[in-house]
């Protein structure tokens, strides 16, 4: 097991106040209820992120310490309908503060339900981190609940949005039956090995 522990140590509403970067990090960020919390938890091998009963109700960047060396960060979910104006803003603050500034941010894992089309918000993040020349890979949430008809189709449909804006992964994800786990894994160990 490359993550041999975890801690949650810093919890951030407004933009500017980071702990110091260390190693580095990963961040994940997707749509309210793409699943974020529980591939957290299955990264980490344990329930430390929360799992949301309420979608739109995490608005922090919360910061998990690794192995007392590296973070994985978990960003605020987008997307949701029911939030104010005022509520995105500050969203948008939030993280644009976070991706322009954070120097030690080394790769985002932007994570897309794969049981549908991407949505609007989705390509907008897309084409946001690309603007911001943040680095990414994609993440498709959910892969179990689609059939083994279906799948091809819609890993192309996904595919050919993620090809207007470049050359970027796709991972088909489940938190079900863990495909894509050690992919993602295998990633992080590759930018912390050392
Ligand atoms: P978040 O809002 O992005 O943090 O999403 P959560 O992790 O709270 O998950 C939202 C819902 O999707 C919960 O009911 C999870 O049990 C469910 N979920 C998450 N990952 C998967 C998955 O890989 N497959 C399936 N079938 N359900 C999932």
């Amino acid at each position: 097991m490359f993550i041999k522990n975890v801690e949650l140590v810093d919890t951030v509403y407004n933009p500017g106040k980071y702990p110091p970067p260390l190693k580095g990090e990963v961040a994940f960020v997707g749509r309210s209820n793409v699943g974020k919390s529980t591939l957290l938890n299955t990264l980490f091998g344990r329930k430390i992120a929360f799992v949301s009963k309420h979608p739109g109700k995490t608005r922090s960047i919360n910061f998990y310490l690794v192995n007392s060396s590296f973070y994985m960060v978990d960003l605020p979910g987008y997307g949701y309908a029911r939030v104010s104006k005022a509520e995105k803003k500050r969203w948008k603050e939030l993280v644009e503060d976070y991706f322009k500034r954070r120097w030690s941010l080394k790769l985002v894992f932007l994570l897309i339900d794969g049981r549908i089309p991407p949505q609007e918000t989705d390509e907008m993040m897309i084409a946001w981190m690309k603007d911001l020349d943040v680095p990414f890979v994609v993440v498709l949430t959910k892969i179990d609940k689609v059939k083994r008809s279906e799948r091809a189709k819609i890993i192309n449909v996904h595919k050919s949005v993620l090809k207007k804006y470049g050359d970027y992964t796709l991972i088909p994800y489940s938190a079900i039956t863990k495909e894509g786990v050690d992919k993602i894994l295998e990633i992080i160990e590759t930018i912390f090995r050392k």
